[in-house]
């Protein structure tokens, strides 16, 4: 099995049993395989990978409707999404980001573009390949609607990642001269641990090292990014760092604190694990 980012040979890494009851009973699976890529440490579920799309499809039906039940937000890890909506905030003002030509998306039930509606006043459009109408005031795109953006939002959906065109389809929404703004887990290394808690939602199949992003941003044309610790969000960037970097120690001086870092390719913020 190829790296779905470099293409390098991977390697068998680990194995994890769920043991959700919904979980065996949707896949009939009882241990998940994990590969490890030999050169940018990215590591995906083979077993994931291998599922037909109809049980994935249910699986991932069987899982939010398990969470719902108990009630949202108890033990989802929710995105950071008032964080997200301050720092959307934060770039536009600054002219680092577009506010008009926007798109979240996979966005579910579009809580960033509520929030973003209600206490900043700023409309995101969303699109969401599952999910077709949500919350009211929330304003959904159909497929045939969708175009190029200068500014794409992606939340908590590169976990869920089973193919190289579920990463490119996102990438395809950038113009050229968009940015992309990216929230999912990236670190070091992955560890070689059935029991590390990024591995308990059963639906998430994929997982990224600061290596692999790094590919991964320059394979699509981006070549400076930055970072906020509080919204836990990347933005990828088409220029070099230059003057992002005056920009971004202006906006950190203003707020007195280091809400932004930058730098030339992928920020390696998270250096653990
Ligand atoms: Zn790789």
């Amino acid at each position: 099995m190829k790296c779905m980012i470099c293409e390098s040979s991977t390697s068998y890494y680990f194995s994890k049993s769920y043991a959700e009851p919904y979980f065996r009973a949707v896949t009939s699976v009882s241990v998940v395989d994990y590969y490890l890529c030999d050169y940018c440490g990215f590591v995906i579920s083979k077993t994931h990978v291998e599922m037909p799309d109809d049980v994935w499809a249910e699986l991932n039906y069987q899982f939010h409707h398990q969470h719902e039940e108990r009630g949202l937000g108890s033990d989802i890890n929710q995105p950071p999404y008032i964080e997200q909506a301050l720092m959307l905030a934060l770039l536009g003002e600054n002219s680092i980001v577009d506010l008009v030509s926007m798109i979240d998306f996979a966005a579910g039930y579009g809580s960033l573009s509520l929030m973003l509606s209600k206490y900043f006043c700023i409309d995101l459009p969303v699109h969401d390949p599952y999910v077709v109408s949500g919350n009211k005031g929330v304003r959904y795109l159909a497929p045939s609607e969708l175009g190029k953006y200068k500014t794409v939002i992606n939340s908590a959906m590169f976990e869920h990642v089973r193919c190289r065109g579920d990463l490119d389809r996102v990438y395809d929404l950038v113009s050229h001269d968009g940015c992309m703004i990216i929230h999912t887990l990236v670190c070091e290394r992955i560890p070689n641990d059935p029991n590390w808690f990024y591995l308990n939602p059963p639906v998430h199949s994929a997982f990224h090292t600061n290596r692999s992003m790094e590919i991964l941003m320059k394979q699509w044309g981006f070549k400076s990014s930055l970072y906020s610790p509080k919204s836990k969000c990347w933005v990828l960037f088409r220029e070099e760092v230059g003057a992002l970097e005056e920009r971004v120690f202006n906006i950190n001086s203003e707020l007195q604190q280091s809400w932004f870092y930058c730098k030339a390719g992928f920020v390696d913020y998270w250096k653990g694990f």
